[in-house]
């Protein structure tokens, strides 16, 4: 099990669109940045990355490449979740909180829930989306996110068929071993007899 944490933030910048956790969000000003400015996608990533061991953000997308320039940070989040994978884990939930002044974000949590969910490709009830306005701390031109997320090493192949083997009762096994041997055009050269133990067979 692995646990990761993500935080960002950016400012806000009159005229442009404001995307929050990979919809857009009807508001006068929009967050700057290199990319799309999602701050709550760019805290996810680094969440995903953070658990894994895998670097940062920063390490994978430079600020100053041309290619993220206005880049959905969708795609960020696609290539996090990939290393998460590759590095055999599956995300067992994910949590956030976002801080700013305004816009309020109640209206559009189950949207922004929703559509992490899909990137994530978990259930939304393993989604969490929370928003808090910035008492006391004259952030107001800035919108904040913190993220964790939750990981479970996926079950290797063999892994798996084990626990679909353990779970099938021992006179299913029984059964279905008798039927295979007798249908079978192959003499088995030793007669198998099956122990009362899951699983196991023993030479007769
Ligand atoms: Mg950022």
């Amino acid at each position: 099990m692995r646990i990761g944490y993500g935080w960002d933030s950016h400012e806000f910048k009159s005229g442009i669109p404001l995307k929050l956790g990979g919809i857009q969000v009807p508001h006068h000003s929009g967050l700057a940045g290199h990319s799309d400015g999602d701050v709550l996608l760019h805290a996810l990533t680094d969440a995903l990355l953070g658990a894994v061991a895998a670097g940062d953000i920063g390490t994978h997308f430079p600020p100053g490449d041309p290619q993220w320039k206005g880049a959905d940070s969708g795609r960020f989040v696609e290539a996090a979740l990939k290393r998460v994978r590759d590095a055999g884990y599956t995300i067992a939930n994910m949590d956030s909180t976002l801080i700013l002044q305004e816009p309020k974000i109640s209206a559009h949590a189950a949207k922004i829930q929703a559509r992490l969910a899909e990137l994530l490709q978990i259930s939304q009830s393993a989604v969490g989306v929370k928003a808090k306005t910035p008492e006391g701390m004259g952030t107001e031109k800035a919108a904040i996110a913190h993220v964790v997320v939750l990981l479970t090493r996926k079950a290797k192949r063999g892994e798996r068929a084990l626990r679909v083997a353990e779970a099938v009762p021992q006179p299913v096994v029984d059964e279905i071993v008798e039927k295979t041997l007798q249908s079978s055009i192959i003499t088995p050269r030793r007669k198998v007899r099956l122990t009362s133990s899951a699983g196991r067979r023993q030479k007769s």
